[in-house]
């Protein structure tokens, strides 16, 4: 760039154009959040005065950004943070983007949930199904386990962070799983191994593939949890899985043989399957 000093403007326009030229989707929304991130202004101020220079050193480093996300970076990987259930939570490539369709289960589970009782989140992952539920319904008692070290690591700060008081710890699904919890939730893996190929490079390539991978059938996980839930679950104890829209019938059968019973399937806001819940009554 040769020490040019660019205005707010001709900056915010250079990087819109090169993520268009680059195929990224939500162009102008993306260049825009970058320049967020770069200068700390927002809209208002930006409108109030959009022929601000911009120093040389914050142009340089909005321009990195922008050819990072041309190369298909995720956005939050670049900015570090993605919004969940109006949250800022920390994420990194070690953790799978929260997505807003797993806000349904977050709305699902408050039907259930009430202060006092025990919540079990398993593959938490950046932690945000668990501290969300527990930022809504104040008294929850929160558990999240994940795989992962280093994801186990973000939903612990995410959790410092917001404030909540949330027990985080490494296992293999429920291999470090206390007893009695009142609700399990769990948004595992569940692409079909064979269909990770077709997802978008940014989920393809960024997102983790254990976060993803749902084996030969996707339904690998919910088979384990299902059967290992039982239990560790009070009598009454509510299950709520996130599910693939195609999903829905397979994973409600899965529960019903299990002795699940109430079995609901919800769906998003783009009008898909994409909850299954059910209760477990021990007798
Ligand atoms: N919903 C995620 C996606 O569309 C997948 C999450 C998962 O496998 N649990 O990529």
């Amino acid at each position: 760039m040769n020490g040019k000093i660019f205005t707010l403007r001709e900056l915010y326009e250079n990087g819109e154009n090169q993520l268009r030229d680059a195929g990224i989707e939500e162009a102008g929304l993306d260049a825009w959040y970058l320049l967020e991130h770069v200068t700390g202004i927002g809209r208002a101020s930006y409108y109030g005065d959009p022929k601000r220079p911009v120093s040389v050193q914050k142009a340089k480093e909005y321009l990195k950004l922008i050819h990072e996300r041309s190369r298909h970076i995720p956005l939050q990987h670049l900015t570090g943070e993605q919004e969940f259930m109006g949250f800022p939570f920390l994420v990194n490539h070690h953790v799978l983007i929260p997505r807003q369709d797993t806000e349904t289960l977050v709305e699902e589970a408050l039907r259930f949930a009430e202060p006092g009782m025990k919540v079990l989140d398993l593959c938490t992952g950046s932690g945000c199904i668990l501290i969300s539920l527990l930022k809504l319904c104040p008294g929850l008692e929160g558990e999240g386990l994940d795989i992962s070290r280093e994801a186990i690591s973000v939903a612990r700060r995410n959790a410092e962070r917001l404030g909540v008081e949330a027990t985080f710890q490494e296992s293999d699904l429920l291999e470090r799983a206390g007893k009695n919890y009142d609700m399990i939730v769990s948004n595992p893996p569940y692409i079909r191994t064979s269909a990770i190929r077709g997802l978008q490079e940014e989920v393809r390539l960024h997102d983790p593939w254990i976060a993803l991978d749902g084996k030969e059938d996707g339904l690998h996980f919910y088979r384990r949890i299902i059967a290992d839930s039982i239990p560790v679950l009070k009598p009454g104890g509510i299950l709520l899985f996130e599910i693939g829209c195609d999903q829905g019938r397979e994973v409600a059968d899965l529960m019903y043989n299990s002795g699940y019973s109430g079995i609901q399937i919800k769906k998003d806001l783009a009008g898909l399957d994409r909850v299954v819940s059910g209760m477990y009554n021990k007798d």
